[in-house]
């Protein structure tokens, strides 16, 4: 990664810092941030990370999860980013991802600095750094903290954070953003002694009971197959007050119906209040971030979309699947 001198030479002196990630913040936006945050702290910049919304409890395990805040208004909130001298915006490229320090993000005089790898870019900071050929953005930040400090001594925590972010959005090395750089990567951060099965138990073994009967009722009673290759589920507020649905547990449901053979697109809508978030996924040259984008208010990955309707749900599934035809 090529990073611009101007903003080394302000990085070489200690700073006011806040780092900022996408609403919902997943392995990715939580381990990029916290990573940027153990490397920043370590040069003695002062560094608040604040997510415009909660996180899910099963990351609570990472290091550095307890200096995060969530977004909340207070004045003490305002002063860091109203007296920051650089805002770092993570794993998201348009302002519209982070709605709850929207406001705080363009009112600031600070330095923006985005941080990404989502296709089409809104270039809303001073420097925009978007690779969408990379992994996920916490290999952009392993690859940034190398390119401004070549002799940094990577410290476990930092590649524990690191290493969460690859894994959760390669899905365990195993999509097609993997590449041989993320191994490459992912090398240096065993080198650094992470323990991968730890990391692993810690993203992908955590389930509770109802959420594990949760994904087992929806394949059995939810699961619709349209034109033998297009997959949805549809969680409603009957499966929310049955299953105790807590923030995250819905999260990998959307893959499960890709496993069938013959399925290329699976699709997850949510009901939330007065809207429904939907996860896409696809496999193969399948572009899902395109009906997203055109249709839901959304976008990302070409295999991994997501996307917001504000219709009723018998509308929206009815939307996706014109919108899918083609
Ligand atoms: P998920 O389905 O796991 O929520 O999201 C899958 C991918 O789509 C992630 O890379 C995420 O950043 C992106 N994504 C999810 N929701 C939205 C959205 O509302 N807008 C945009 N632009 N991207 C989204
Ligand atoms: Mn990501």
């Amino acid at each position: 990664m090529n990073v611009d001198q101007a903003l080394q030479d302000i990085l070489a002196t200690p700073k006011n810092i806040v780092i900022t990630s996408h609403q919902k913040p997943d392995g990715d936006a939580l381990g990029s941030s916290l990573a940027l945050y153990g490397f920043l702290t370590f040069h003695q910049h002062k560094v608040d990370v604040i997510f415009p919304t909660d996180f899910p409890d099963y990351y609570n395990w990472m290091p550095f999860i307890d200096i995060t805040q969530i977004a909340n208004k207070t004045d003490a909130q305002k002063a860091s980013f109203l007296n920051a001298d650089l805002i770092f915006c993570l794993d998201f490229n348009s302002i519209d991802r982070v709605e709850e320090v929207k406001e705080q993000i363009n009112q600031s005089k600070a330095i923006k600095v985005m941080l990404d790898h989502h296709l089409k870019p809104q270039l809303f900071c001073d420097y925009n750094y978007s690779s969408p050929k990379s992994s996920s953005t916490s290999e952009m930040v392993y690859d940034f903290i190398i390119a401004i400090d070549r002799d940094y001594q990577l410290t476990r925590e930092v590649a524990e954070c690191i290493y969460t972010g690859i894994l959760t959005d390669t899905g365990g090395f195993q999509f097609s953003c993997t590449s041989n750089a993320t191994h490459i990567v992912a090398s240096k951060l065993l080198e650094a002694g992470i323990e991968p099965d730890i990391i692993f138990n810690n993203c992908y073994n955590n389930f509770s009971l109802d959420r594990l009967k949760l994904f087992g009722f929806c394949l059995d009673q939810k699961l619709k197959i349209i034109r033998d290759s297009v997959a949805y589920i549809c969680i409603g507020p009957e499966e929310k007050k049955k299953f105790n649905i807590q923030e995250g547990d819905t999260e990998g449901l959307v893959n499960f119906p890709l496993k069938i053979d013959n399925i290329g697109i699976s699709v997850l809508f949510k009901q939330d209040e007065g809207k429904i978030k939907i996860s896409f996924r696809s496999k193969h040259q399948i572009d899902v971030s395109a009906i997203a984008r055109e249709h839901f208010h959304g976008g990302g990955h070409r295999n991994a979309s997501g996307g917001t309707s504000y219709e009723s749900m018998e509308k929206t599934v009815e939307k996706f699947e014109k919108s899918s035809m083609n």
